[in-house]
């Protein structure tokens, strides 16, 4: 028995969810095409046919139908042709449509960007959150949103939001203590009040889907443990993301950590939250020396190995990435709780397992949210 092979620039592809359906089958062909286009560039047509196995008929038929669309174009002969008819290679126009990418996850700012189909960042907007929370913070992201389409005179794919809290697959953001949000019905919110798809995620989550597309990492998982405000992971396992019985995979933050520990904003005690979240280490560097500093930072990410060390191990991860402001995350923590790592795991995981930064920096919260927006409407991931 021969296995079919994956063609190469396909193998990336988040898994799909849901069966695809025959009357699905044209939208889930112009999704091949796109994604083939999105990782490999520019292509001939019989290139694309070999990629992704359809046939030429059908390549040209929804090449025509692409190049219509405004999201292909022709780019001349592709180089290198032999003697005969030249192929015509096709490539993505990135700046056809233009996306808005916003992140909550910020301890006290709003921050959102234009972005075009490659993942570049165009333009940048932020404002501060003043404490707003419920509806006050609703409006506020709205006002955010308004700002940054009058930043672009592009058709708009859509809205992608990286929110911190619980989030269900309708964009309901069912808890996010932070911002005061109970089951806040997000993207029904923003889509009224901009006429424009949107699709709204956990932030932790988003960033792990951002250095997957864009930092080209998590072919084999991915746990990102990301540090804001709160403290979240998102875990990317055979090509999805983990979501969990109560969406609350990768939920870490408030698992406790020390119970004779600081009150947390959940109520407990001594969550990894209240150790390792943004405003506890700025609070707990406060007034400190370099060798205080060391220390505090040092601690923290002892306490962050020991928490995610046994999941690194039950799931045999390799990459763990750590995203949040690097001047807290960047040093002694992240060498410490990588070391925490090496010991703890089973050693055939531990030998291997890699903390480091994102790729993508700091962006890749908001890069990420850009691919809540490519794959959810135009399945290129
Ligand atoms: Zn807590």
């Amino acid at each position: 028995m021969t296995l079919p092979s994956t063609p190469s620039g396909l193998r990336r592809t988040l898994r799909p969810t849901a069966k695809v359906l025959p009357e699905h089958a044209r939208s889930h062909n112009r999704s091949l095409v796109l994604q083939s286009l999105f990782h490999a560039g520019p292509s001939s047509r019989a290139d694309l046919s070999r990629e992704t196995g359809l046939t030429r008929v059908t390549i040209s038929d929804l090449v025509a139908e692409l190049i219509g669309d405004g999201l292909l174009s022709e780019l001349g002969a592709k180089p290198g042709s032999r003697v005969g008819k030249p192929a015509t290679l096709v490539g993505l126009r990135h700046q056809s449509k233009h996306i808005l990418a916003v992140d909550l996850s910020d301890e006290d700012r709003l921050c959102g960007a234009v972005v075009d189909l490659s993942g570049a960042i165009l333009e940048r907007r932020d404002v501060a959150l003043a404490g707003l929370t419920g509806d006050a913070a609703v409006a506020l992201v709205i006002q955010l949103c308004l700002d940054l389409v009058a930043l672009t005179d592009r058709p708009l794919l859509g809205v992608g939001v990286a929110t911190p809290g619980l989030v269900d697959a309708d964009g309901v953001v069912l808890q996010a203590p932070n911002l005061g949000w109970n089951a806040v019905p997000l993207a029904h919110l923003l889509g009224e009040a901009l006429s424009l798809p949107v699709h709204v995620a956990n932030d932790a989550n988003t960033a792990a889907l951002g250095e997957f597309t864009f930092g080209d990492a998590g072919e084999h998982g991915l746990m990102l443990v990301r540090v804001g405000k709160g403290v979240g992971a998102g875990l990317l396992l055979e090509g999805a993301l983990l979501a969990g019985q109560h969406l609350a995979a990768g939920e870490i933050g408030h698992m406790t950590v020390d119970e004779r520990g600081d009150e947390c904003a959940c109520g407990r005690t001594g969550c990894l939250e209240t150790v390792i979240s943004a405003p506890a280490l700025r609070h707990a560097l406060e007034g400190q020396d370099e060798a205080g500093a060391r220390k505090v930072l040092t601690r923290a990410g002892r306490y962050l190995g020991t928490t995610i060390a046994p999941i690194i191990s039950a799931l045999d991860l390799r990459e763990v990435v750590l995203s949040g402001p690097p001047e807290l995350l960047g040093g002694p923590l992240l060498d410490t709780a990588l070391g925490v790592l090496r010991r703890r795991c089973m050693p055939v995981v531990g030998e291997d397992v890699d903390l480091r930064m994102p790729a993508l920096g700091e962006d890749v919260v908001l890069t990420g949210a850009a691919v809540l927006v490519l794959s959810g409407q135009l399945g290129v991931s």
